[in-house]
């Protein structure tokens, strides 16, 4: 297995360009946020243990996250190039899929934003709550107000989107990601790009950056 870790602030667009990979490069996407939100919406007992984590910014315990991530990447074959998406978000998650016998990180990219254009990003944010499809009321609007060009559902403001918890996350983020970074640059396993460009720029990118290292 392939396995690369998309590493960045909320709102630096590793979701977007995840998703452009499952495209263009054939990858298996899995967010951590998306299984997360998904689980509260069914009311899976780490649903309910997630929401209060959630909702206030705040990271889920290490140990829930880490049986979860290994039991998504468990029935993929072998084969499989897979991009993490929200995970590791602490050391300890860093640590702990190093652990399993059966992973390895190969590659951990880390998106850079400035924290102006996080905050613009993610308070604007939208997301479609049927299919979960973003939108942003400044950069990305639906064609009509509150609803999903696509499937029609209703656009919903994430509360944790809302600007309070915002400022939360930004903190939470900045506090874990310095030993976060160096636990893959000393490892020699670490890319870092520019996050504050056109997605089209940052597609191009991250795409040279997994041909040239999976080549
Ligand atoms: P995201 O959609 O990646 O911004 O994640 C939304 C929220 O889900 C985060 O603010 C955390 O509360 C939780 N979450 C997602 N991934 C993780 C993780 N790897 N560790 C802990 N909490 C997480």
């Amino acid at each position: 297995m392939d396995l690369t870790v998309l590493l960045g602030a909320p709102g630096s667009g590793k979701g977007t360009q995840a998703k452009r990979l499952t495209e263009s490069h054939r990858v298996i996407h899995l967010s951590t946020g998306e299984m997360l939100r998904s689980a509260m919406k069914s009311g899976t007992k780490v649903g309910h243990l997630a929401r209060a984590y959630v909702d206030r910014g705040e990271l889920v315990p290490d140990d829930v996250m880490n049986d979860a991530v290994h039991e998504a990447l468990l029935p993929l074959p072998s084969d499989a190039n897979v991009v993490l998406d929200g995970y590791p978000r602490t050391l300890d998650q860093a640590q702990s899929i190093d652990k399993k016998k059966e992973f390895r990180v190969d590659l951990a990219i880390s998106f850079k934003v400035p924290n102006d254009v996080l905050i613009e990003r993610l308070t604007g944010r939208r997301l479609c709550g049927s299919c979960a499809k973003p939108y942003h009321v400044k950069f990305s609007p639906p064609k009509q107000e509150g609803i999903c060009d696509d499937c029609r559902g209703t656009l919903v403001h994430r509360i944790d989107d809302s600007e309070n918890v915002v400022n939360h996350r930004l903190q939470v983020f900045e506090k874990q990601q310095e030993e976060l970074t160096n636990y893959y640059k000393n490892r020699n396993r670490f890319e870092e790009i520019d996050g504050n460009r056109s997605p089209d720029l940052i597609h191009q990118n991250l795409s040279k950056i997994l041909e040239e290292w999976f080549r």
